[in-house]
Parts: structure tokens; C-alpha cells; sequence
């Protein structure tokens, strides 16, 4: 490497995220120290982005560091968890210094934004590889979870999703799309927005709670099963954006928000009897979400339309290849 791995850390890593207070030793010692609010549950989880697996190889640094970050915080977004502290391990072929400063760049501005500390981490020659660490805390017994869903509960998620499995489409040249919808969806794949505010939240109001990750469909099938019980979702109540329908057509638009993946947003379930105040508090203009479906007590997950169930094979991404 160019530079020795010291000087990198140091350089570009150091103060990449935000001060916090509650950090009482973090980078630069063999392990970080933290203070843990009193009441609260440490909430953990990491995420491993591979070069060529988990984004296309070459895809700017900025957005790598912004993604890393991003897939974290939308894991902890979704327990209604407040993030703190990140570790970030990071494995580089060489040390390019501008490759790293547009990285830390991207991982920075996202870590201050959501008054995240970088405390520690580690770097290795290798392939392209980051695994992200994410610390957080949410108060005693308070956390969403995946098995709080119950048959008659409506099922709301936040944005617009197939946006990003397009962005990725378009990033690999798999697809076209008119020039006033391909940057808004390259955008949405390459720096998504994890819905952290909202998770939070939503502490108050839902019952269970998943970031939407692999895929709409899928992700509200673990969220079910992981209750006990089944998924009715409305084909007509998919939210799809305009760009994505100016891209693909609004068929393709609906599948791709079914079964697309990366889209980091939050699919969740609130008691009938507690809509009319969650829609209050969080107007679904400003906090952008929708009602797509209801929690049932058969098992498995239905799509329907006009009161019939569609017959739906996963086939969003053979509309590109
Ligand atoms: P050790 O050999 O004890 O693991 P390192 O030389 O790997 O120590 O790391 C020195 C310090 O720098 C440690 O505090 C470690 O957490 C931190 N660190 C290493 N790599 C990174 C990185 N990519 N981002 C943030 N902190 C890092
Ligand atoms: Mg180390």
C-alpha cells in the first residue's frame, strides 16, 4: 500500500464521522469504549457489501461509502433502534488516496447526519470488501421486531420501492430510461435513504417492523412468518414511482416493486385501531408511506386485485436481461 495503515486511519478515518460525547475512547486503541444510556438496549447488527456481489464493480467510492453505512442504519431503522457507534472493516486491492477520500466522504457525511461516531474498525489488502458494524440503542423492551404482526393488522411501507432494482438495471446497462427518470433512479440505488426517523417513530405506533431489503414480496413474507401468520397485499396499493413507470411501464413498475431489492425502506403493521392516530401524528404526505395490505391468520403471502388472487410469478428482473 501507498500509504502505511496508520496514516490511512489516521488521515481518513480519525474524525470521519460525528463527535459524540458518549464516546469515551474510539479510534486508535485495541478496542472503543462507549457509554451506554442508562434504560436503554444496545440494538447491533453489520452488513458486508462485496465488490461485484453486492454493487457493480466500478461504482463511485462515495456511494460505496454511503451504501455501507446506509444498509446498516436501515437494519437498525427497522427495531425503531437509535444509531450511535460504527465500526467499519475495511479491505482495499491498494491504498488510492483519492478512492479513499471520496469514500470516507460518502461514509462521513451519512455518519453525521445521523450522529453516528466512527470508533474503530480494521484495514486489510484484498479484494473490495467493507463490512459495516452499526451500534445503536432503543429503550428497555421497546425494540420492533419482525414477530409482533397479528392477523386483522394493516401493512404499510414507506417510499417507492423498485426505484432501486432499476437504478441497478441502469448502472449495469441492463436498461434504458428517458433522461428525466435515470438519474432520480440511479440516485435511489446508489445512495438510498434509510428511513431511520420514521423507525423511530414508529416505536410508538407499529406492531412489527422490517427494512425492506431483498425484494417487497419476499421481505414482507419473512415479517409474516416470522408472526405467525399470512399477508394479503393490494396490487393496486403498490406504490411506484412516476420515473420508474416513465422507465419500465407500469406493469414491469409493480413487479419491480415486488421483487426488486435494495430499496431500505420500512414495511410495517399497526392495529386497525390506531391508524386514524398514527396517520395524525405522521401525516403520510410528509412521512411518505401507504397502506398496501393486511396481516390474515392463514399462512402465506397473497397478492390481490379487485378482490382476486393474482397468480404472480417473480419475473421483475427477466423484463432487463
Ligand atoms: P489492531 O492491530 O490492534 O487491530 P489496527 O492497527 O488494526 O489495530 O487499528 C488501529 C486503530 O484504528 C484501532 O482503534 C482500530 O479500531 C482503528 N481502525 C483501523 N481501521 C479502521 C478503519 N477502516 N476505520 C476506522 N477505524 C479503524
Ligand atoms: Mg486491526
Amino acid at each position: 500500500m501507498a500509504l502505511s495503515e496508520s496514516d490511512l486511519i489516521t488521515r481518513f478515518f480519525r474524525n470521519c464521522g460525528a463527535q459524540r460525547r458518549d464516546v469515551v475512547l474510539g479510534v486508535g486503541d485495541d478496542a472503543a469504549l462507549t457509554e451506554c444510556p442508562p434504560g436503554m438496549q444496545l440494538a447491533a447488527t453489520t452488513d458486508t457489501l462485496v465488490a461485484g456481489v453486492h454493487f457493480p464493480h466500478p461504482t463511485p467510492p462515495a456511494a460505496i461509502g454511503h451504501r455501507a453505512l446506509a444498509v446498516n442504519l436501515s437494519d437498525l431503522a427497522a427495531m425503531g433502534a437509535r444509531p450511535a457507534w460504527a465500526l467499519l472493516a475495511l479491505t482495499l486491492p491498494e491504498a488510492g488516496e483519492s478512492w479513499l477520500t471520496e469514500f470516507a466522504a460518502g461514509f462521513g457525511a451519512l455518519a453525521r447526519a445521523h450522529e453516528v461516531a466512527l470508533i474503530g474498525g480494521d484495514t486489510t489488502q484484498g479484494p473490495l470488501t467493507v463490512s459495516v458494524q452499526l451500534l445503536g440503542h432503543v429503550p428497555r423492551g421497546r425494540a420492533l421486531t419482525r414477530a409482533g404482526g397479528r392477523a386483522g393488522q394493516l401493512v404499510y411501507v414507506s417510499g417507492t420501492p423498485g426505484d432501486a432494482a432499476a437504478g441497478l438495471a441502469l448502472e449495469q446497462g441492463r436498461l434504458g430510461a428517458p433522461p428525466q427518470a435515470a438519474p432520480y433512479l440511479r440516485e435511489r440505488f446508489l445512495m438510498p435513504t434509510p428511513r431511520v426517523a420514521l423507525g423511530e417513530r414508529l416505536r410508538d405506533y407499529a406492531c412489527a417492523c422490517i427494512d425492506v431489503s431483498d425484494g417487497l414480496l419476499g421481505d414482507a413474507g419473512k415479517l409474516a412468518a416470522a408472526s405467525g401468520v399470512g399477508l394479503e397485499m393490494y396490487y393496486a396499493a403498490l406504490p411506484v414511482s412516476r420515473a420508474l413507470v416513465e422507465a419500465v411501464g407500469a406493469n414491469a413498475a409493480r413487479e419491480l416493486a415486488l421483487t426488486g431489492g435494495d430499496d431500505y425502506e420500512l414495511l410495517f403493521t399497526v392495529e386497525p385501531a390506531r391508524a386514524a392516530e398514527l396517520e395524525r401524528a405522521l401525516p403520510q404526505e410528509q412521512w411518505n408511506y401507504r397502506q398496501i395490505g393486511v396481516l390474515r391468520a392463514a399462512a402465506g403471502v397473497v397478492l390481490t386485485r379487485d378482490g382476486t388472487v393474482m397468480d404472480f410469478s417473480h419475473s421483475g428482473y427477466q423484463h432487463f436481461s
